[in-house]
């Protein structure tokens, strides 16, 4: 399989050609080609988030810490004294680095549902819907946000079978088949899990409608 540095390498490469692109086509404003390019490369080493001790997991749950800490500061700022606000948010980024960290990686099998086109649908919708509702972008903005992690998941997945094919042996590894596949079969509980938090979230996504508009644009700037 590819290792950390290729897919994030690669990932990013894929955001820096997306980002040109909606630069060159006006799709958003030139800062925004950088957070395309940023998120791109995220969505990029997102699906190893399932890999125990991996470098992935480790950057993602480091990256999720911080807003959890800030998010905690804001809160608790009115109740608790500068000596517990201190110890709080402390207890929070070690908490969510570390043990949300450990305890993902071990409720998780690698390149079980992680590594699935469902999983790269949740992330998607996920992205769009924090972005719009959370972050209070325009509809065309947490779409672009969503439609960014999918280019860097998929090809994530991509690169993953690619790793799969002994080119010199010409055969097949074992591993050829469990990234890029629809969803986990073997685990139908977690695939329903995930698929039901993937439809949790559609009443907090932005119209479809900008969605669409889009994808038509991105289809008539590449032919
Ligand atoms: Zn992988």
């Amino acid at each position: 399989m590819a290792n950390f540095r290729t897919h994030i390498t690669l990932a990013a490469v894929g955001g820096g050609f997306l980002a040109y692109a909606g630069f060159k086509a006006q799709w958003w404003p030139p800062e925004q080609s950088l957070v395309v390019c940023v998120l791109t490369a995220f969505g990029g080493i997102l699906p190893d988030i399932d890999a125990d001790h991996s470098r992935s997991n480790r950057l993602i749950f480091t990256l999720l810490a911080v807003p959890c800490l800030v998010l905690a500061a804001v809160l608790l700022q009115p109740w608790l004294s500068p000596a517990a606000l201190l110890g709080a948010c402390v207890g929070v980024y070690v908490g969510v680095r570390y043990l949300c960290g450990v305890l993902f990686s071990r409720l998780t099998v690698h390149r079980g549902g992680w590594h699935s086109l469902l999983a790269a649908v949740l992330c998607t919708l996920a992205a769009a819907a924090l972005s719009f509702h959370w972050l209070a972008q325009s509809a065309w903005l947490a779409w672009s946000h969503g439609l960014a992690v999918l280019t860097g998941f998929l090809i994530h997945l991509l690169l993953d079978e690619i790793y799969s094919v002994d080119l010199e042996g010409g055969r097949f590894k074992r591993s050829f088949g469990t990234a890029l596949k629809l969803t986990d079969g073997r685990r139908p509980a977690s695939s329903l899990l995930m698929l039901i938090a993937t439809l949790t979230l559609i009443p907090w996504l932005p119209p479809w409608g900008v969605l669409g508009s889009l994808l038509s644009q991105g289809a008539d700037w590449w032919r």
